[in-house]
Parts: C-alpha cells; structure tokens; sequence
C-alpha cells in the first residue's frame, strides 16, 4: 500500500490542503504560503496536522 498523498491543516490559517508527503521541494500552503511540508531524507517532515491519508 503506498499512502503518499495526505491531508494537512495548515498550522497557521487552518486551509485543508491535500499534498505529496514524500514532496522533494518544500510544499506551501495555498492560501497563507506558509510550509507544510519540508523535504527531510526522502520522507517530507509534516509541519501541519494530518487529517487524513488520501491514498
Ligand atoms: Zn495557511
């Protein structure tokens, strides 16, 4: 099972966004810009809160 995409709650404004954990460029939130995920040894470190594993 490969479970690579995820959804995350922005930690600062709250925006559902669903992105690639295993992002190799960090991932901004669409809304506020902040990060949500940072590339760290091929897994990405997830900064917001997971809501969900999308698939
Ligand atoms: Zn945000």
């Amino acid at each position: 099972m490969v479970n690579d995409f995820i959804k995350v709650k922005c930690p600062d404004c709250g925006n559902e966004q669903i992105v690639f954990r295993k992002a190799a460029t960090n991932v901004a939130c669409n809304v506020c810009g902040s990060k949500l995920i940072t590339p760290k040894g091929g897994v990405g470190e997830i900064r917001g809160e997971v809501l969900e594993v999308v698939g």
